[in-house]
């Protein structure tokens, strides 16, 4: 496909096989993570990506993995030690599909072909239920309660839960809380002990020698910095990967910049109406923000192009704001942003910006009007 104008129709689209084989892996570390024991066939995913890529690899004269074995070993690898060549699958050369035997936050953006918080809540059975169950209870403190449980306790212990449910804010929606963890897998015991994160409040997991042990989230803010320490014999809970990755690591980000904001004094509410966005700053002609944690620009781009939030009509001001997270592991992610998707240059309706850069507009708002 590179930069050849006489592609042949049979040749498959790097960026379909990709995330074929993104969405064969999540289907696949599901079905190991089920606790049962794995079957073949491999999912059918996996199969086809294989195919498309075996494709490609003629095409260029490259080598094809051989099997679904040896392509699971490939998706461990970087992009740009890739032999096939994948331009324009919206992959970057440094992301692997795989790490520790584990999908990465790549692989779950190039899998589900979304990425972003919204998209997750729409289509996500749990969340749906509980935007229901809140909205009908009239209840925005128990969704907004639900969020923010999520957010700091990625993994917490048995008795811990239990006390958090009596919270009336969080009994309302009590049966939707406990579907969002699942026990702790078997992995993460040693000697008796599930260990937690303090970066991210998550599960620190043991690697093969049983002696190092590293925090699987790949946007801890202190990665393997060790938290409490639970006897596995009471029981821990830990957050379910999919909400692991569409509600913790992007909302560490949306507490972050509502508690800066708080700080100045102005009002600030997270996840307003039943998520109209993610953040509203200011009583009078609001300034509305959602908080974005895509790892890479283009994805998130394209995403942006495909549907942008809707802007409340009262908002005097909308943003889409890049988590510091991202923007440091990213430089000029916001440039890059802009560059491939122009509806969020300045001057738009919606103004991409990082999270410093919209804190300090805040700021300068609030001592205009001091
Ligand atoms: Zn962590």
């Amino acid at each position: 496909m590179t930069g050849s104008p006489a592609a042949p129709s049979w040749l498959p689209d790097p960026q379909i096989a990709v995330a074929q084989l993104a969405s064969g892996i999540l289907e696949y570390a599901q079905q190991t993570a089920s606790g049962d024991a794995f079957r073949l066939p491999y999912p059918a995913n996996l199969q086809l990506a294989l195919d498309r890529l075996t494709l490609l690899a003629w095409h260029q004269d490259a080598t094809a993995p051989a099997s679904v074995m040896e392509l699971l070993q490939l998706a461990q690898e970087p992009f740009g030690d890739w032999k096939i060549d994948l331009t324009g699958a919206d992959a970057d050369p440094d992301e692997s599909l795989l790490i520790y035997g584990r999908p990465t936050a790549a692989c779950e953006e190039l899998g589900s072909l979304r990425g972003d918080v919204e998209g997750e809540i729409r289509e996500n059975a749990l969340l749906r239920a509980v935007m229901d169950k809140a909205r009908a209870a009239q209840a925005p403190h128990s969704y907004v309660a639900f969020r923010e449980l999520l957010i700091r306790q990625p993994a917490i212990a048995a008795i811990e839960l239990d006390a958090r449910l009596a919270d009336p804010d969080l009994a309302l929606l009590a049966n939707e809380v406990r579907q969002a963890y699942v026990e702790a897998p078997p992995e993460a015991m040693a000697d008796g002990v599930i260990r937690t994160c303090r970066g991210c409040g998550g599960l620190r997991l043991p690697m093969d020698d049983d002696r190092t042990w590293f925090c699987e989230d790949e946007t801890c803010p202190a990665p393997g910095t060790a938290g409490a320490d639970h006897p596995a014999s009471e029981g821990v809970w830990w957050l379910r990967r999919e909400l692991r990755t569409f509600i913790t690591a992007p909302g560490r980000a949306e507490l972050r910049i509502a508690d800066a904001i708080g700080k100045l004094g102005v009002p600030v509410a997270l996840w307003p109406d039943f998520d109209a966005c993610d953040i509203s700053v200011f009583e009078e002609r609001p300034w509305v923000a959602d908080v974005k944690a895509w790892r890479s620009p283009v994805r998130l781009a394209r995403r942006l192009r495909e549907r942008l939030f809707t802007v409340p009509s009262e908002a005097e001001r909308a943003y889409v704001v890049i988590g510091r997270e991202q923007v440091t592991a990213h430089p000029r992610y916001v440039a890059r942003l802009r560059k491939a998707c122009p509806q969020v240059r300045p001057g738009q309706r919606i103004v991409a910006v990082s999270e410093a850069e919209f804190i300090t507009a805040v700021k300068r708002r609030v001592e205009a009007e001091a």
